[in-house]
């Protein structure tokens, strides 16, 4: 043959290693081959579907869109046939023998850490799903004619480290999946036993299955065994729990089962069908490759594509599942679906649809909504900022930590909503109060709380990063103002002798305060005295609008130059700290003291809002002095 091809090809090393899990390791599960294959099969249709959309003559004259099942009890063999897109012979070498992604070492290191029960059923979500083939058989034989190709090819493997592809016959385009299964996998060549794998794992699959036997007279003859309609477009009566299921695990090759479903047909001016999901807590996109994660888009059935972003905002980009469109074109691309008007007008009941939902998961099942939040919050929270159209209803949806949950840790899964905030709001409480900071801890120890606290005022305590920036773009809710109990203007309600009783402290504290200032003039823009302070001697507020300390932070962490905040320090008028000073400070107006315990405030303060200080040692070295200070006071 002169300069033909070479004949056998090495695995690639982590193909091998899966084949030789696939074959040694694993022995529950194995009938799940059958659905991995019909899954490809499927793919290659729908790849050929949307191929002949723009180059019609590959189905010319070509077979029915189709799978077909035969079993071959004398040759021992379970054959699958598809009528799609077919390989050629480079892409049997590739997809094949590699693994362009990290699939694979993904699904090796999650075997490796499950011991000895594991999860076979997995094994599509890697994008090693062909290779389940090994499970039942000891050989497998593809045979593939790619659409539009003269030439067929058949690839060939015992799994033993290498394959091999050759030339091969086959009538029309499309593959064969020939299985030589072991002889204890006898039972998957039973046609009730292929039946019921189909209907359980594969019944949603729109294109017709069909399984080859013999009718009374020995005569071939095949049987459709699925329903080969689209799932989302039958009424919600006629389907099944597991059909949801099956039909999510197949999107999205997701392990758990989804938390909640909504399907529905949307008619008007836009006719459409949808069946969105929200996935469990994790999320496993870390090793599922990009094309399984979004929105399908079908348009007449027709599968157009993968991870449709254009038909859900960002801030929802957790949710999966199917749109099929009526109305839109056949041949829609990305570019075109990004300014069509068509398009906006279905994301926008599609967002719709996804509300309700979760509004509805929240409500009735508080403790998975919890977690789901915990999960898929930072996402929804950030839709707070940027869709401006769902603000309030976004803002029903979101929950945070606050005293009260800190309080009652068996309410609400350590979650509040703003509406039960708002219910619980003193009688004149102003404001929803909030506080940014790294963790709940840090925050419950926080200076800024215990005014509000003394007032028995519940505090939002927001950890995340994104929390700042949501609830500037929420300002609101039910009527009440957000605002964060570390800004300079802070509304609290006052009795007329607090007020009176702080204006005499100004007063006396007067020259103290401007010595002070004077001293942290590079740091601070004033210091003053505080009405939100009762127990701490001092803290720092920041100043309307200001980033606060904890982004600020984060923001620096990931490489951001930030410019530091010029901000005011406020002290406690009655702390007998305070009270000592401003009488040395009257006596001795150039003490070497109230300028070494002015800077050590300022450095304290810093410090409880975790925040760094700029000369650590100095600091330690000034604490060390003070504390020997009081030490010979005491002995
Ligand atoms: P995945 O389907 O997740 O990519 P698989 O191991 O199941 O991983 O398949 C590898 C690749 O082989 C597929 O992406 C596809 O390109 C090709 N393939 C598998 N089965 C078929 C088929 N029946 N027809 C055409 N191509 C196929």
């Amino acid at each position: 043959m002169g300069d033909a091809p070479e004949a056998t090809h090495k695995f690639q090393a982590e193909v091998s290693q899966v084949l030789h899990l696939v074959i040694h390791s694993l022995y529950s599960h194995k009938e799940i081959f059958l659905r991995e294959l019909v899954s490809n099969a499927s793919d290659a249709l729908d790849k050929l579907r949307f191929r002949a959309l723009t180059e019609p003559g590959l189905l010319e004259g070509g077979p029915e869109l189709e799978i077909r099942i035969v079993p071959d009890e004398a040759a021992g063999t379970l054959t699958l046939e598809d009528s799609g897109v077919g390989m050629t012979r480079d892409e049997l070498v590739t997809h094949l023998g590699t693994i362009a992604h990290s699939g694979s070492r993904a699904f090796l290191a999650m075997l490796q850490q499950q011991g000895k029960d594991k999860d076979v059923t997995l094994i599509g979500q890697f994008g090693v799903g062909f290779y389940s083939a090994y499970l039942v058989a000891d050989r497998v034989e593809v045979v593939s004619r790619a659409a539009g190709s003269e030439e067929a090819w058949r690839w060939e493997s015992e799994a033993k480290d290498t394959f091999t592809v050759v030339p091969a016959e086959r009538a029309t385009r499309g593959t064969s999946v020939i299985l030589h299964l072991r002889k204890e996998h006898e039972e998957f060549l039973t046609p009730w036993r292929l039946r019921e794998l189909v209907r359980r794992y594969s019944d949603f699959v729109s294109h017709p299955i069909r399984l080859r036997g013999k009718d009374k007279d020995g005569k071939e003859e095949d049987e459709t065994i699925n329903r080969a309609s689209a799932l989302w477009q039958r009424s919600k009566s006629e389907i099944t729990a597991e059909q949801y299921e099956e039909l999510y695990k197949h999107l999205t090759h997701d392990a758990a089962a989804p938390l909640a479903h909504t399907h529905f047909q949307i008619e008007g001016n836009q006719q459409f069908a949808g069946l969105l999901y929200l996935p469990r807590a994790e999320d496993r996109d870390l090793f599922a490759d990009d094309r399984k994660k979004g929105i399908r888009l079908f348009v007449k059935r027709v599968f157009i594509m993968e991870d449709c972003e254009q038909l859900l905002p960002p801030w929802l980009r957790f949710v999966r599942g199917v749109i099929d469109s009526d109305d839109l074109p056949l041949n829609v691309s990305r570019e075109t679906l990004q300014d069509s008007a068509a398009v906006r007008a279905i994301k926008r009941q599609v967002v719709k649809k996804v509300l309700d939902l979760l509004d509805e998961v929240a409500k009735e099942r508080p403790a998975d909504y919890a977690e789901f939040f915990r999960a898929h919050g930072a996402t929804i929270k950030s839709g707070l900022a940027t869709d401006f159209e769902h603000r309030e209803k976004i803002g029903a949806l979101v929950r945070f930590a606050s005293s009260h949950t800190v309080d009652h840790p068996d309410e609400g899964g350590g979650f509040t909503s703003l509406e039960a905030y708002v219910g619980r709001m003193k009688e004149n409480q102003p404001a929803i109060y909030y506080v940014t900071g790294e963790s709940l801890k840090a925050i419950a120890g926080s200076p800024h709380l215990e005014a509000l606290r003394q007032r028995g005022y519940e505090v939002l305590y927001l950890t995340d990063p994104v929390d700042e920036w949501a609830v500037d773009g929420l300002r609101e809710f039910s009527g009440k103002k957000l605002v964060s109990a570390m800004r300079a203007e802070l509304p609290l309600e006052e009795s007329e002798d607090d007020k009176q009783e702080r204006e005499k402290a100004k007063g006396d504290l007067g020259p103290l305060l401007s010595a002070m200032h004077e001293i942290l003039k590079d740091h601070v823009k004033e210091v003053r005295v505080s009405d939100r302070l009762t127990d701490s001697p001092a803290c720092l507020v920041g100043v309307e609008a200001g980033t606060n300390p904890y982004l600020e932070r984060v923001l620096k962490e990931r490489g951001h130059a930030v410019p530091r905040q010029q901000r005011i320090l406020e002290v406690n008028a009655k702390h007998p700290l305070l009270v000592k000073m401003a009488a040395l400070h009257a006596r001795e107006a150039a003490s070497a003291e109230v300028i070494d315990w002015t800077e050590t405030l300022y450095d304290q303060a810093l410090l409880t809002e975790g925040s760094a200080i700029e000369d650590p040692q100095r600091f330690a070295k000034r604490v060390a002095e003070l504390l020997t200070l009081a030490a010979a006071q005491k002995a």
